[in-house]
């Protein structure tokens, strides 16, 4: 083994029902007095249940999707009017999205307190979108310095969000595989997540008011996002990213969406990872499997159980958007990917991944391996 692994420095406090304690507690640990909650207007009911023990200095409740430019100047003119000296998300990664962004500028610490289980709150990485482009950045600063779950304020996730936010997370152990700065150690943290999602998220589509199964899908979405925070962003990150800012397509749905395509694409080059990942997603490959053939079946049944969302075309893109977005992607698609990306093969999963056609099957797999 030849490798480099930072671990970042984070507090992470987990207890069902136990959020406005855990917060309290690491407000006075962080000695702050200011305090801008970043939290959609949506949510101010969970927001409020948060903060329950706190004098908060300012609701900052524009919370977008993507985090556009213009939200982020206004929330951190927000910050700077009120003197604030620490920023709490409550939220998913959209609030903590915005949070990091006004980080990243102030350095001010940031309090995270997830309710879905996108993983932002457990990287260093920021992203904002501008003129139909998601611009991402990799940046201490951004990293929360507490995180607090408490999965009794997932419980009103709907089953379909939690499925889509579900497979996001998926999408960071999957993409960790392979992303640039892939490791035994986030791999062990990888596969782990990928475990406990594959039984936690059927779990919540057949009842979402189980505190337990919604408990295992935060723990394994913390993984999941420690071990895309370590490996970087792979070759699936890079497409959802280039989607995302150029279409305003749904961030977990889009995930969700592509997840399957860029598996089925990578997997017969990195045969011995593919059979880990069949195994973590409860399908062990047998003799005389194809491991790629094992962990591409093992995703669709996944899939299949929990309902996942299947066609790009759903969510408002279309077969003319596909050059753009082919020639974006093949300008930031990591060198490192274990698969060469070519025009034709971006062309090729795109147009999959609109319809809903399922990955190639085993045979065809193996013949576009170039
Ligand atoms: P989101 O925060 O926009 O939430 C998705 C939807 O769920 C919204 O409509 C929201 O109102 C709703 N919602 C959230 N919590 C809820 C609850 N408890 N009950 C009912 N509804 C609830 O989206 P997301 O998928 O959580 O995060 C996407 C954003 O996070 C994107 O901007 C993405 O780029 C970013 N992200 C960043 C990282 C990173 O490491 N930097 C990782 C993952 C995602």
């Amino acid at each position: 083994m030849d490798f480099v692994h930072t671990t970042l420095g984070q507090r992470v406090l987990f207890g069902s029902g136990k959020a406005a304690i855990h917060v309290a507690g690491e407000v006075r640990r962080l000695s702050a007095g200011r305090i801008m909650v970043v939290a959609s207007s949506r949510h101010e009911h969970l927001a409020e249940t948060v903060c329950r023990n706190l004098d908060v200095a300012h609701w900052f409740d524009q919370v977008v999707q993507h985090v556009p430019v213009e939200t982020v100047a206004a929330a951190r003119a927000a910050a700077a009017d009120h003197g604030v000296d620490l920023l709490l998300s409550v939220g998913g990664g959209s609030a903590v999205g915005l949070a990091k962004a006004i980080a990243l500028t102030t350095g001010l610490p940031i309090i995270a307190v997830p309710t879905t289980y996108a993983g932002s709150e457990a990287t260093n990485v920021w992203g904002t979108a501008a003129q139909r482009t998601k611009t991402t950045g990799v940046d201490d600063r951004v990293l929360p310095a507490s995180v607090v779950y408490d999965a009794t304020l997932t419980l009103s996730l709907p089953a379909g969000l939690s499925v889509a936010s579900g497979l996001n997370s998926l999408a960071h152990c999957i993409d960790s595989l392979w992303a640039p700065n892939a490791d035994p150690i986030n791999l062990a943290l990888a596969l782990e997540g990928a475990r406990a999602l594959t039984q936690a998220l059927p779990r919540i589509t057949r009842d979402p008011q189980s505190l337990e199964a919604r408990e295992h899908a935060l723990y394994a979405c913390y993984l999941a996002a420690v071990a895309f925070g370590s490996a970087g962003s792979g070759l699936h990150h890079k497409i959802c990213h280039v989607l995302g800012g150029m279409y305003n397509l749904p961030h977990a749905e889009t995930h969700a969406t592509v997840l399957p395509h860029v598996l089925a694409f990578n997997a017969p080059a990195v045969p011995e990872l593919a059979a880990r990942l069949a195994a973590s997603l409860g399908r062990p490959a047998v003799a005389g499997d194809e491991p790629a053939e094992s962990a591409v079946a093992a995703l669709g049944s996944f899939r299949d159980a929990v309902d996942a969302p299947r066609r790009l075309a759903d969510y408002g893109f279309s077969a003319t958007d596909i050059p753009d977005a082919v020639d974006r992607i093949r300008q930031v698609a990591p060198p490192s990917n274990p698969r060469p990306v070519t025009a034709d093969s971006l062309t090729a999963l795109l147009t999959n991944a609109l319809t809903g056609t399922a990955p190639a099957p085993h045979s065809r797999l193996g013949s576009r391996l170039n």
